[in-house]
């Protein structure tokens, strides 16, 4: 009997695998489509200083409104698109759209940075430096209202050839960001090599504050490294004014997070940025 019984929950897992495998490839035909026609949305993540309130750039995020399925998460697609070999074009989609909105954005006198997440495959591309000079070129941008941010997983995976691309990319003045940090193979030599000039906190233990105690010792310990190595300190993840005053107190540089906004997209990160200037400015008076 129990073997039989066995035998029943392997044809369902092979039965289910099949419906997740079939899922994956509808999935990967359709994304394939949505890059082609560009209709994947960037949307926008405000970045702030904890202290004042101040607005100093924001983060672009990819979106996908699947037609049948509704909101596909990125944490879904961007995997599905790096084993596709759709991450380039995808990517450079992104950043090209992000880097005009963050050029509109100035224009209307915002002073702002665009953040834009690079997948790990993207760190061994030895051209990568001189697409993101043309795009930059093509947007009327310097560089140094760029973020590329990276994950350590990424650096780690060809260690010799991301070093390189990730040098290339400094000396242009393009700036990097450690994301996601403190999870994944997290080593504190990597830290002090990498030409990073910026770690960004997992929202795991921000989300933490401003109770748990394992996540304030992280935390704190975190911005105090990163300074002492003359980093910028991001922390995402913000949901909650007690996490928000427990950083400004740390001197974390930059906090992102839903107690501020969520995800706009481009029409409703403007309106935002405006409604929260005149707050801001509201309060200082
Ligand atoms: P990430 O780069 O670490 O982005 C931060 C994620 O945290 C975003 O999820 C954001 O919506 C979410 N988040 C922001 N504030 C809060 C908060 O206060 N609480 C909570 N619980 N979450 C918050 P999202 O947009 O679903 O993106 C997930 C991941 O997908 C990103 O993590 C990034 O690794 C990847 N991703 C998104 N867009 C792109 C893209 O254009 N290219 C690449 N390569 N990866 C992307
Ligand atoms: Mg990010
Ligand atoms: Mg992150
Ligand atoms: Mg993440």
């Amino acid at each position: 009997a129990v073997a039989k019984r066995d035998d029943v929950e392997l044809h369902l897992y092979d039965l289910a695998d099949d419906a997740r495998g079939a899922r994956r490839l509808q999935l990967v035909s359709d994304l394939r489509l949505a890059v082609a026609a560009a209709t994947l949305e960037v949307f926008y993540q405000p970045k702030l200083d904890p202290r004042t309130g101040r607005v100093t750039g924001a983060e672009a995020l990819a979106r996908w409104q699947h037609p049948a399925e509704g909101f596909v998460p990125p944490d879904e697609f961007i995997p599905l698109a790096e084993h596709a070999g759709l991450i380039r074009a995808l990517t450079s989609s992104v950043l090209r759209t992000a880097l005009n909105a963050c050029a509109g954005w100035r224009a209307d006198g915002h002073d702002l940075t665009i953040a834009v997440n690079l997948s790990p495959r993207m760190l061994v591309d030895e051209h990568l430096p001189e697409q993101i000079e043309a795009a930059l070129f093509e947007a009327g941008l310097p560089p140094e209202v760029l973020v590329l941010e990276i994950t350590e997983s990424a650096v780690m995976s060809d260690v010799q050839i991301a070093r390189r691309v990730l040098e290339t990319l400094r000396l242009m003045g393009v700036s990097l960001s450690l994301d996601d940090y403190g999870t994944g193979h997290s080593s504190l030599s990597y830290l002090a090599t990498l030409p990073v000039n910026e770690i960004k906190l997992d929202k795991s233990f921000t989300l933490g504050l401003p109770y748990e105690p394992a996540a304030l010792a992280i935390v704190r310990s975190t911005i105090a490294l990163g300074h002492e190595l003359g980093l910028t300190v991001v922390a995402e993840g913000v949901e909650e004014d007690g996490a928000r005053a427990l950083l400004a107190d740390w001197e974390c540089d930059v906090v992102q997070g839903y107690y501020y906004s969520r995800p706009l997209p481009a029409s409703g990160f403007l309106a935002w940025l405006d409604a929260h200037a005149d707050a801001v400015a509201a309060i200082s008076r």
